[in-house]
């Protein structure tokens, strides 16, 4: 069944030391399996990137997970996705992901996530597509980029313009529907778990 929407989901390969980053890993993925939606993510079975997977399924929705055959043993590969597509490159992956995404959403991560993050970003002011972006920002995890981020804006070299292509919310409750409802699609009423 094709699902409602696809979320591309950038986050850590560790699991960080705050647990609230491992909690709202598990409740992205199940607003999108509960919500009709897909996972599309790095295809490791560490850290929160393992969690969202995981919770996702459990859920019962779909899992597409996007490695490169370099990273199968060392992020580990989570062989229970329903699609797990091996690519030769870094770059391969990162254009599958977007390509088979509606929307990203960005969770705590270190500098893969960062480098992910930044690159859809600044597809999206360059025009190359035109999907909603979110940014998690979860126990304030991403405060000093973001300072910085302003930072950068007060010595004109960010505008507001480009600082507005990119939502960032606390909840993945508020933030996951808004960006889906931005992308002109609509998740699916809350389905029970049987
Ligand atoms: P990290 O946030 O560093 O734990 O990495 C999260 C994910 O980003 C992992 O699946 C990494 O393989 C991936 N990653 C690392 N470097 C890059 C990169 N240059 N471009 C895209 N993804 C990357």
């Amino acid at each position: 069944m094709k699902p409602a929407f696809s979320v591309c989901v950038y986050c850590g390969s560790k699991p960080g030391l705050e647990p609230q980053f491992a909690q709202v890993a598990q409740q992205v993925g199940q607003w999108i399996g509960q919500h009709g939606g897909q996972l599309v993510y790095g295809g490791g079975k560490a850290g929160l990137m393992g969690v969202v997977a995981q919770a996702t399924l459990e859920a019962r929705g779909q899992v597409v997970g996007i490695i490169p055959k370099a990273l199968v043993e060392r992020e580990m590969a989570f062989t229970q996705c329903q699609e797990l597509i091996v690519v030769d490159t870094m770059h391969e992956r990162k254009r599958l992901m977007a390509e088979r995404s509606d929307v990203f959403v960005t969770l705590p991560g270190g500098i893969g996530t960062l480098e992910e993050l930044f690159e859809v970003w600044t597809w999206r002011q360059l025009g190359y597509h035109d999907k909603p972006i979110g940014i998690l920002n979860t126990a304030g995890y991403f405060n000093h980029l973001l300072a910085f981020l302003k930072t950068s804006a007060k010595q004109e070299l960010l505008s507001d313009w480009q600082m507005n292509l990119v939502q960032i919310d606390e909840s993945p409750l508020t933030l996951l529907p808004d960006l889906v409802q931005k992308a002109g699609l609509t998740p699916e009423p809350h389905l029970q778990q049987i």
